[in-house]
């Protein structure tokens, strides 16, 4: 479902990303691990396009991300029709960047009703059952300062999923929460997991890694340096940087 083809990209000298290769099959879930500074996030944001891509190209379900070919080579999209490519595509970030003065319930129906066209009717039937699954059906009228991180995140998923995404992006979306917070935001992705969705998961979460991941990569300064099973990378890593930077964090 996804394919990221040789990705290069820079910022002035920096070279962030150095020719990333990375898959995801329809219904796998890949973790992306890795230090600080490795360019997790920059990989994340040009699967979306909320970035752009300086060499090589990503797919995702078979489109070029960002930009249509036109005499044999490839042009930046209009933006309606990223918009139309990003719908397909559910984010959540570390930050939870929920609309502060609109309500729960709100915050999940807009995307529905604006993007997809769905009747106001329709789009809170869809948003209260995907609130009632992340648990929050009772704080569908509260406004986001009202809500705890943990609460704000399975929002922030409800809302993506508002839009029956094809493939869900997470950006550490637990490492801004309380400890005790971690394991609801968790137990929703685990649930996406078991319901077979396509997902691409930036994380410090070792044991989500483990055991929610078909496959897992570690990523530093702008390389994927070992990619493969849970148990490969996590419990056999063959490179010293890998091994390293599993001992700083587990
Ligand atoms: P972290 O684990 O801290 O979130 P990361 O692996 O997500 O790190 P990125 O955020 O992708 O890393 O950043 C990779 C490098 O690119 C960093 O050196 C960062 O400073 C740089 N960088 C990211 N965004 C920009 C930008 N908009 N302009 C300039 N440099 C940037
Ligand atoms: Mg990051």
């Amino acid at each position: 479902l996804v394919e990221i083809m040789g990705v290069r990209k820079s910022y002035g000298d920096l070279d962030v990303l150095k020719g990333i290769d990375l898959e995801v099959q329809e219904g796998q879930v890949v973790c992306l691990i890795g230090p600080s500074g490795g360019g997790k996030s920059t990989l994340l944001r040009c699967v979306n396009h909320l970035e752009r891509v300086d060499q090589g190209a990503i797919k995702v379900a078979g489109e070029v991300v960002g930009y249509r070919w036109q005499n044999n080579s490839l042009h930046e999209m209009r933006s309606s029709q990223v918009c139309k490519q990003r719908a397909k595509i559910g984010m959540v970030f570390q930050q939870f960047n929920l609309f502060a003065h609109k309500t729960v319930l709100q915050n999940v129906t807009m995307g529905p009703i604006k993007l997809l066209g769905l009747s106001k009717d329709e789009a809170i039937e869809r948003a209260r059952t995907l609130l009632d699954h992340v648990g929050l059906l009772d704080k569908q009228s509260a406004y986001p300062s009202q809500l705890s991180g943990g609460q704000s995140q399975r929002v922030a998923i409800a809302r993506a999923l508002a839009m029956e995404p094809r493939l869900m992006l997470f950006d550490e979306p637990t490492s801004a929460l309380d400890p005790e917070l971690v394991g609801d935001v968790l137990s929703v992705m685990r649930d996406l997991v078991s319901q077979g969705m396509t997902m691409l998961v930036v994380t410090h979460e070792m044991g989500f890694a483990r055991d929610a991941a078909d496959s897992v990569a570690f990523m530093a300064g702008g390389e994927i340096v070992e990619h493969g099973t849970p148990e490969q990378v996590l419990g056999n890593p063959q490179r010293e940087r890998t091994r390293s930077f599993l001992s700083r964090v587990s």
